[in-house]
């Protein structure tokens, strides 16, 4: 591999997440940093004292519970206005934004997780390694808010190391 005079590989070797900021990313780029995991799609209840944020297994109305894609991804968010398309802002402010998340590991300078499709190749291993949100949660359309609280769960906010 040719290397700088410093002997670091060139920049222009590296992958996309370690040479651009978030804002210098494509659209297909910006996509692409999203590992598919829907623990983002999970609704979270917050203390109006202590400003806390817990997660709950209850995910939004639109997910699909085994793929773990939104149902209605370009009408996202007339369809649920609670749903916050993510920016680079957004990923450097919002604090519940999953420790795993591809967005917030890039925004902290860290590497993606070898289940990342962009590391694995394979869109199927943030299933196969437990990351995503399959097959664990009800749908909000079939909980009433006053039993959310039944729902509560702390692996989304936890990272594997
Ligand atoms: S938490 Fe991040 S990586 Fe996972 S689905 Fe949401 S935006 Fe994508
Ligand atoms: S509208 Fe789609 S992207 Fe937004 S929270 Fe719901 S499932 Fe996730």
């Amino acid at each position: 591999m040719p290397v700088q005079e410093n002997g670091n590989a060139s920049d222009s070797e590296l992958p996309f997440w370690k040479r651009l900021t978030l804002e210098e990313m494509s659209t297909a780029e910006w996509e692409s940093l999203c590992d598919g995991c829907a623990r983002c799609c999970l609704n979270k209840l917050e203390d109006w004292d202590t400003g806390e944020i817990v997660w709950t297994a209850i995910a939004c109305q639109l997910l699909d519970d085994e793929s773990c894609r939104c149902s209605d991804y370009p009408n996202r968010t007339t369809r649920v206005p609670d749903c916050i398309p993510l920016d680079p802002e957004k990923v450097r402010t919002l604090s519940w934004l999953p420790g795993t998340c591809g967005y917030r590991l890039v925004a902290e300078g860290r590497d993606l997780y070898w289940w990342h499709p962009l590391i694995s190749g394979d869109a199927e291993t943030v299933h196969e390694a437990g990351i995503s949100v399959t097959g664990r949660t009800i749908s909000e359309a079939d909980v009433a808010i006053e039993d959310y609280e039944d729902f509560l769960v702390t692996w989304p906010a936890e990272r594997p190391d």
